[in-house]
């Protein structure tokens, strides 16, 4: 598996790659947003670690111009935490997943492998993620073998999170793409986690093992929890 690393100081970059190196990734690394840009575009990898304050280009203008490009490459972020505003943008721009600095490596390691995991958008009519199944087009969804009584709009916010399986998604996100309304002047945030508070205790609450979790001033992931 080859990982591109995209991060101007210099330590951080040398742990990182000595940390992936040892679990047997290869692993490249570009110190500006441009050679990060450049080596995207031009080698193979199968996944980018992109920090976000870079000299020259920004991550997220590298992150915008490849998603225009059409690349699938699976991108985790790494923000300080100051910037929970770039943290929801860089969601927004097509980033998978993203990571506080300053970190755990084990953290970081698990969601390397969840993207990996992962791959592309899970497409066609069965979804699955552990005990959770859901037939798409025949509009029904099981929890360990019980069906699930969900209205509507429960069905397609449940239907959307399975699909970006182990991806956070914002609320802008959600706004634009379940509920299909593209201005973010109405005050559709409460509507969104009213809705996931319903669908929490449809999908979660009567289960041991939670699969809808809240990222704190970013928005939801549906994922299992790694141990
Ligand atoms: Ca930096």
């Amino acid at each position: 598996m080859r990982i591109l690393i995209v991060e101007d100081e210099e330590k951080m970059a040398n742990a990182l790659c000595a940390g992936l190196q040892a679990d047997e990734f290869s692993v490249s690394v570009a110190h500006t947003g441009e050679e990060g840009f450049f080596l995207a575009t031009t080698e193979t990898y199968d996944l980018i670690i992109l920090d976000l304050m870079l000299p020259k280009r920004d991550g997220m203008e590298v992150l915008a111009a490849l998603r225009q490009k059409n690349s699938s490459l699976p991108v985790l972020i790494l923000t300080s935490r100051d910037t929970i505003r770039d943290r929801v943008r860089g969601l927004d721009a097509g980033a998978d997943d993203y990571l506080v600095k300053p970190f755990a490596f084990p953290e970081l390691l698990a969601r390397i492998r969840a993207l990996l995991r992962r791959g592309k958008p899970e497409s066609g009519d069965r979804l699955r993620l552990a005990d959770l199944e859901m037939d798409a087009a025949g509009r029904t969804v099981f929890r360990d073998g019980k069906e699930l009584a969900l209205t509507e709009r429960e069905f397609d916010l449940l239907e959307y999170l399975l699909r970006q399986q182990s991806r956070v998604v914002s609320r802008e996100m959600l706004a634009r793409d379940v509920w299909q309304e593209t201005a973010r002047y109405t005050p559709l945030d409460n509507v969104i986690d009213v809705h996931i508070a319903h669908l929490r205790r449809k999908l979660d609450e009567p289960f041991k093992k939670k699969l809808l979790h809240t990222v704190r001033g970013v928005g939801f992931v549906l994922r299992q929890e790694t141990p």
